[in-house]
């Protein structure tokens, strides 16, 4: 499903209309211990109209409001939940008019995730008639946000949120699957068993990095209990590690991780990385989480070393689900580092992009090992790449989406488009698919390309390969 997070400053009503979208389903809370305050995300499956789709209520992730900036902990979980995200709800309050703070929202959604569709609601609108002009004046003002004219909404009285559901539903659309008639609905829940079968099976986490990334520590947090050891010292690791582990009633099973921390402790240096290269290792991973150290992205001029981009590359040729983790950002903490922390936030997922623009949306969880931080945001990446890679489509709904998206896209010369009869998805982990060409012109690299983008956008299959492979029929 598609994931709208609901986002503004505190009090303006982003619990209520959360409530309003699940209304009596039950919502996930998960907490992230961030200063030693428990802060909740709650997570629920939210329900407007003919829509479906899961809404994050931000709440918990209130900034420090004192300093109106978003900084150190907070910020780091918050870019987790973003990069789960792909639509915002920005809350506004119109009885207080336009504030300071909400401008700072509005800044920082931009720059912590410029990708995200946002779509801005003025709460609590309830009581206003437009007799006084306060209302325009009020619209006026929150279009200096930059995310459009406002939609009036009251999240206790349900007004507006027709207008909400109009809105909401051309960017859901592009999402296909969820606008979901009974029989479609039906369907889903077909395709999601099905692969809910394949995906029943261990998945297999190789971690790979340079040394001292901080790889045996987030393993330890992760098997949450010190079977690994860890240290400065070379040679500290024994190769008698029990290296699976249980995530949410899912057996995760480590890849050769014995074997890797031996090789890596021994060679230090970037010539370790040849050890990951190894193919064998990569091959039998599902998905491979590439550990980069914060303390070095901030420093370098990019992020990736070379050995890290090519490690990173060859997973996904190698058709393997990325999940990049940023580690030691409890480095960067405090005021004096708030620069190097922001700039680690945006630098890493810009730089992984450009350094595989085959495959967009590869998720970036930035965490502290050390301190047993981002374990579940880890893992909740780790097993929905898993789940990506273990998609199934339906032969029709498939169809059903190359028709739409075949009209989405002109081909310059008419005599060129080719002439897709049939679509269909041959194999999962990773997906690949077929298509049955008719006709003189064969698909082109770029239309080939265009598939495949479409493909991921519009069935959220973000940060793996996917494949298309195509056959000429009469
Ligand atoms: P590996 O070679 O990738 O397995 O790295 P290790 O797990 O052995 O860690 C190397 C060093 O970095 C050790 O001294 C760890 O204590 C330290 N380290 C690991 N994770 C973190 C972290 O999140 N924050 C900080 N500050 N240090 C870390």
């Amino acid at each position: 499903l598609p994931t709208v997070i609901l986002v503004g400053r505190p009090n303006v009503g982003k619990s209520a209309l959360f409530n309003r979208f699940i209304r009596r389903r039950e919502a996930l809370v998960y907490n992230t211990p961030a200063d030693h305050v428990t802060r909740d995300v709650r997570e629920g499956i939210a329900k407007l109209g003919d829509l479906r789709f899961k809404v994050l209520d931000s709440a918990g992730l209130e900034m420090a409001a004192s300093s109106g900036s978003i900084l150190d902990r907070t910020a780091e979980m918050t870019a987790n939940v973003l990069a789960r995200s792909q639509f915002a709800i920005f809350l506004i309050d119109v009885r207080d008019g336009l504030q300071p703070l909400d401008l700072e929202v509005g800044k920082w959604l931009r720059r912590h995730a410029p990708g995200i569709m946002t779509i801005l609601v003025m709460n609590k609108s309830e009581s206003l008639d437009d007799q006084t002009g306060f209302f325009t004046a009020a619209a006026g003002e929150a279009y200096k946000l930059g995310y459009g004219d406002p939609i009036p909404i009251s999240a206790e009285t349900g007004l507006g949120m027709a207008e909400l559901y109009e809105a909401l539903r051309p960017l859901l659309e592009g999402y296909m699957l969820h606008i979901l008639s009974e029989k479609e609905s039906q369907e889903t829940q077909d395709t999601i068993s099905s692969e809910d079968k394949e995906c029943k099976l261990p998945l297999q986490l190789a971690i790979v990095g340079r040394p001292n990334v901080g790889k045996s520590t987030l393993l330890n947090a992760l098997l949450q209990q010190n079977r690994v050891l860890t240290g400065p010292e070379a040679g500290l690791t024994r190769d008698s590690v029990r290296a699976d582990f249980q995530f949410q009633e899912r057996t995760i099973y480590l890849v050769d991780t014995a074997g890797w921390l031996q090789r890596t402790k021994q060679e230090k240096g970037p010539a370790s990385l040849s050890v990951m290269q190894s193919r064998k290792s990569l091959m039998r991973a599902h998905v491979v989480a590439l550990v980069l150290d914060a303390e070095e992205v901030a420093k370098a001029r990019s992020s990736m070393k070379h050995a890290e981009v090519v490690i990173a590359r060859r997973a996904i040729e190698e058709g393997r689900g990325l999940v990049v983790i940023v580690n030691k950002m409890d480095l960067l903490t405090g005021k004096q580092n708030s620069k190097l922390y922001e700039k680690v936030i945006k630098v890493v997922p810009e730089e992984i992009q450009t350094a595989i623009p085959q495959v967009t949306g590869i998720p970036v969880v930035f965490v502290s090992a050390l301190e047993g931080r981002g374990r579940i945001a880890v893992m909740r990446q780790v097993v929905s790449t898993y789940e990506k890679w273990c998609l199934r489509l339906s032969t029709s709904r498939l169809n059903r989406w190359l028709h739409k998206v075949m009209r989405r896209h002109s081909w310059k010369d008419q005599a060129a488009q080719p002439k897709v009869k049939y679509f269909t998805q041959v194999k999962a982990r990773p997906p690949t698919f077929v298509a049955f060409v008719s006709g003189k012109t064969p698909l082109t690299d770029t239309d080939t390309r265009f598939l495949t983008k479409s493909l991921k956008e519009d069935f959220d299959m973000g940060g793996i390969p996917i494949r298309i492979m195509q056959r000429a029929i009469p």
